[in-house]
């Protein structure tokens, strides 16, 4: 049952149907009402969602779907993975190197000297060995930088014989 639901039994006055199995409260029987506490609402008031219900069977099929619905909801966990499998040091250090190694393709990005970019991208190469050996592969698919851009350093890394497909 989630916090906020609170459960109190009184007689029932006026008849009105069951929030379960829709048959009527008849005036004067013992009956159940749940309280959902929804916050406040405008004004600082509290707001309230409330389920009237037989004693019995109806009370407990609320609660079992209350217990269900609360009980069962999943975290999602939102954002880049954080590399739960390697150690701090090593993920420390394969940050870094994926850091080096983006740096290196933006220099590529940046220079049409065929000699340097022959330079950086066996530095690039060197360093995804490195990458490799500390968590595996680099996903593509985390890669902030646009297929525009991966395709023009592809375009360099073919020209000195590289092909990286990142
Ligand atoms: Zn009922």
């Amino acid at each position: 049952m989630s916090v906020t639901c609170r459960v109190t039994t009184s007689r029932k006055s006026v008849a009105g149907p069951c929030a379960v199995c829709r048959k009527d409260l008849s005036s004067g029987i013992v009956y159940s009402t749940v309280m959902i506490h929804l916050g406040q609402g405008k004004y600082g008031k509290a707001r309230y969602v409330g389920a009237k219900l037989h004693l019995g069977i109806c009370l407990a099929t609320w609660l079992f779907r209350d217990y269900d619905r609360f009980s069962y909801r999943e975290k999602k966990s939102v954002g880049r993975p954080i590399g739960g499998l390697l150690s701090p040091e090593d993920r420390q250090k394969r940050y870094h190197l994926v850091r080096t190694y983006d740096r290196v393709l933006r220099y590529i990005d940046n220079t049409d000297d065929i000699e340097r970019i022959r330079m950086l991208a066996n530095r690039a190469e060197g360093l995804m060995i490195q990458i490799t050996a500390v968590g595996g592969l680099l996903n593509r698919k985390l890669s902030r930088r646009s297929s525009v851009t991966r395709e023009r350093i592809i375009l360099k890394l073919r020209k000195v014989g590289m092909y990286d497909g990142r």
